[in-house]
C-alpha cells in the first residue's frame, strides 16, 4: 500500500516523500483512512509503530480542508483590528482545531517537530508544544499565535485553560497519545477537566499500550463508536531487537561489564537505563571518566537542560544516555544501537518502553541486561509479559562467579547479604518511590541484591540454620501508583 492510496492532501504526501517515508506502517494503514473520514479511534499500538503520523497525517489533512475565513484571526490580528477602531485591544484566548495531550514533554517536542515536518508545505497550520518548564511569555507569545495544534502535557494546560488563555470550543480533534502512561502518571483528573472543555461533536483518537482496565474504561467514556485498532505483534515484540541477559556478582562486577560492552564495535549510541536520578549522573560521571562521552537524562534537569542533551545525543556528540524511565520516553534517535538496562525496570512494560529506545524506524536494535542473581525471577516476570525467554549470555572474561540461579524458586547455596542491598533481617525490596540511600527517585525499582529471596510466585525465603524456609504470604504486586513529572 502506499500513502497515496490513504487519500492524503498532495501537500502532505509531498512531506512525506521529502522525509523519505515510502509506505504506511500498519497502524497508519489502518487508521489514516478512518480518521480522514472522521471516526474516533481506540488504537492498540507501541512507541516506534508510528503511530504519531497515524494520528497527525489525516488531521492535517482535515485541518488543511477548513477554509481559511472559517479559521478565524488570530489574537494578533485581532489586536491590530481593535487599535484600528480606536479600541483598547483585549487578549484574546487562543482557539485551536487540534490537541494533543502526552505524558512528557520531550514526547511533545517529538510529536511537534514531527508534526512540523508532515505540515510544512501547509503554510497555514502551525503546531506549538505548551510545556512545564518553559518560561511563561515564551507561552503566551506561543499561544498569542492562535495555533491550530497544541501538543501539551496535561498539567501546564490546565492551568492556561483556567485562567482563560486557551478556549477550546472551537477544537475539533482531540488526541490522547500514550494514553496508559498519562493515567500511570495520574493526570486522570486533569485529562478529564480538559476534554470536558471541549465540544461534544469533537473527533478523539486515543493511543496507548493497552486498552483494558482504567484505560478502557475511560476511552470508552471519551469516544463516540470508534473503531479499534489493536496492532501487536511485530512491534510488541519488538522482533528486530536482539535482547539478552548477563548475570553478575556485584556492582563492580556490573561496571566493568558494561564498560566492556560499550566498547563493541557495532554500538553507536546507547541508552544506559537507571533506577534512580542519582545513579544515572554517578553513572554518567563515571562513564565520562572512563572516556566515553556521556549524558545524564533525568527528571530534576531543567527542560533546557534535556532539551540540550537530547540535541547533542541526536548530533551524535553524546554516545552514551544514561536515563531514567520517565525523561526517556519518547526518546527517537534512530542510531540508538543499544539499550543496557543497568537496573531492571519495575514494571515489565517498562521494559518494552525502554528497549523500544533501540530498533527505530525499522533497524535493528540490542537490548541488554545487567541482572543481579537474586533478579533472577524480575527477567522471569518480563518474559511472561513479552511472552519471549531472553537468552543468558556470557562474555569469555566477565563470566559470573556463580552460575545463573533458577529463575523461579530460592535454591541453597546462594548467600543473602551478598551483593549491596539489604542484609537478611532488613527489608527486602524498597517501598516503590522511596529514596534508598537518600536517593530521589523516579517510580519504584526492583533493588533486591542480596536481599532475601523472592520466589516468583511471590513467596519470600530467609536463611535459616543451613537452609531456607518460607517467610511470608504470597506478595501482591505492588501496587502501580502515579509518578512523574509536570
Ligand atoms: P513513532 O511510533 O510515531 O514514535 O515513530 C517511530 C519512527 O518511525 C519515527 O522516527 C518516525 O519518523 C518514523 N516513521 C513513522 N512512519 C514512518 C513511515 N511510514 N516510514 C518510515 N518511517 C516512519
Amino acid at each position: 500500500m502506499s500513502f497515496e492510496t490513504l487519500g492524503l492532501n498532495p501537500s502532505i504526501l509531498k512531506a512525506l516523500t521529502d522525509a523519505g517515508y515510502t509506505a504506511p506502517t500498519p497502524v497508519q494503514e489502518q487508521a489514516v483512512p478512518a480518521a480522514i473520514a472522521g471516526k474516533d479511534l481506540l488504537v492498540s499500538s507501541q512507541t516506534g509503530s508510528g503511530k504519531t503520523a497515524a494520528f497527525m497525517l489525516p488531521s492535517l489533512h482535515r485541518l488543511a480542508e477548513i477554509e481559511p475565513e472559517a479559521a478565524g484571526r488570530t489574537p494578533n490580528q485581532e489586536k491590530q483590528a481593535a487599535s484600528a477602531r480606536g479600541e483598547r485591544p483585549r487578549f484574546k484566548a487562543a482557539q485551536p482545531k487540534m490537541l494533543v495531550l502526552t505524558p512528557t514533554r520531550e514526547l511533545a517536542l517529538q510529536v511537534t517537530t514531527n508534526t512540523d515536518k508532515y505540515s510544512v508545505n501547509l503554510r497555514r497550520i502551525k503546531a506549538v508544544s505548551i510545556l512545564g518548564g518553559m518560561p511563561y511569555p515564551k507561552q503566551m507569545q506561543l499561544l498569542s499565535r492562535n495555533p491550530e495544534i497544541i501538543v501539551a502535557t496535561p498539567g501546564r494546560l490546565i492551568d492556561h485553560m483556567e485562567s482563560g488563555k486557551i478556549d477550546f470550543s472551537q477544537l475539533q480533534i482531540l488526541v490522547l497519545d500514550e494514553a496508559d502512561r498519562m493515567l500511570d502518571m495520574g493526570f486522570i483528573d486533569d485529562i478529564e477537566k480538559i476534554v470536558a472543555a471541549t465540544p461534544a461533536n469533537r473527533q478523539t483518537m486515543l493511543f496507548s499500550a493497552t486498552l483494558d482496565g482504567v484505560v478502557g474504561n475511560m476511552a470508552r467514556r471519551i469516544t463516540k463508536d470508534p473503531m479499534v485498532i489493536q496492532i501487536m505483534q511485530a512491534a510488541n515484540k519488538h522482533e528486530n531487537i536482539t535482547q539478552r541477559v548477563h548475570f553478575v556478582d556485584d556492582l563492580s562486577h556490573k561496571n566493568r561489564l558494561l564498560d566492556h560492552l560499550l566498547r563493541d564495535e557495532s554500538l553507536d549510541q546507547a541508552v544506559v537505563f537507571t533506577a534512580t536520578k542519582r545513579d544515572a549522573d554517578t553513572i554518567a560521571d563515571r562513564l565520562n571518566i572512563a572516556g566515553f562521552s556521556a549524558a545524564a537524562l533525568h527528571g530534576d534537569m531543567h527542560q533546557g537542560a534535556r532539551n540540550r542533551t537530547l540535541d547533542s545525543m541526536r548530533r551524535g556528540s553524546v554516545k552514551v544516555l544514561v536515563a531514567t524511565d520517565v525523561a526517556a520516553r519518547g526518546i527517537d534517535v534512530p542510531t540508538i544501537t543499544h539499550v543496557f538496562n543497568y537496573d531492571l525496570p519495575k514494571f515489565p512494560e517498562d521494559y518494552v518502553h525502554r528497549i523500544g529506545r533501540t530498533g527505530r524506524a525499522g533497524r535493528n536494535g540490542h537490548a541488554i541486561s545487567l541482572v543481579n542473581h537474586a533478579e533472577g525471577m524480575n527477567v522471569k516476570r518480563i518474559e511472561r509479559f513479552t511472552k519471549q525467554t531472553i537468552p543468558v549470555n556470557v562474555v569469555e572474561g566477565f563470566e559470573p562467579k556463580r552460575t545463573a540461579p533458577p529463575r523461579s524458586a530460592a535454591r541453597p547455596g546462594w548467600k543473602p547479604g551478598e551483593g549491596r542491598g539489604p542484609k537478611p533481617g532488613q527489608r527486602s525490596f524498597s517501598k516503590p518511590g522511596a529514596p534508598r540511600d537518600g536517593a530521589p527517585r523516579e517510580g519504584g525499582h526492583f533493588r533486591s541484591e542480596g536481599a532475601p529471596f523472592r520466589s516468583a510466585e511471590g513467596t519470600t525465603f530467609r536463611k535459616e540454620g543451613g537452609g531456607f524456609r518460607r517467610d511470608s504470604a504470597p506478595r501482591s504486586d505492588a501496587p502501580r501508583r502515579p509518578w512523574g513529572e509536570r
